[in-house]
């Protein structure tokens, strides 16, 4: 999938909603397909040279939810994915951006300008950024 996302007939349907939907109307393929492990892999390999440690672990959210597309939890040192994205209809280097960023606040907590630098040497990062922007903001709803 490449720029805006093709939601078809769901992006008017959808908009006027500020409830729970059917899991059936939400215009995407959600059966998972992403390992988050190895998505991780890659991006360490092509975004921290092959050595990036620290992280317990990298999982998909319970369910779906808006508000977030990603989480770091500096405690248990967890990046967590709204799982929404896991499916085949999202590219999955959307994927390992939202992947990159978590990493990113290992050691920046903030979105400040150090961490603005760093994250925008991901590849297509404005495509991105479009890209979860446009797809979020579609669905007046809070989780599903
Ligand atoms: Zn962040």
């Amino acid at each position: 999938m490449k720029g805006r996302p093709d939601t078809g007939k769901g992006q008017c349907f959808f908009k006027n909603y500020g409830r729970k939907v059917p899991l059936e109307w939400i215009p995407y393929d959600r059966t998972p397909v992403y390992d988050l492990d190895s998505l991780a892999q890659e991006v360490i390999s092509e975004m921290f040279g092959g050595s990036f440690d620290g992280i317990a672990c990298y999982q998909w959210t319970d369910k779906a939810y808006k508000g977030f597309f990603g989480r770091y939890f500096h405690e248990s040192r967890v990046i967590e994915i709204n799982s929404v994205l896991n499916s085949k209809d999202v590219d999955k280097k959307y994927i390992k951006y939202l992947l990159y960023h978590e990493m990113l606040h290992r050691d920046y907590p903030r979105h400040d300008a150090a961490f603005r630098e760093l994250e925008h040497r991901f590849p297509d990062w404005e495509q991105c950024d479009h890209f979860l922007d446009s797809t979020m903001n579609q669905f007046d709803i809070k989780e599903w």
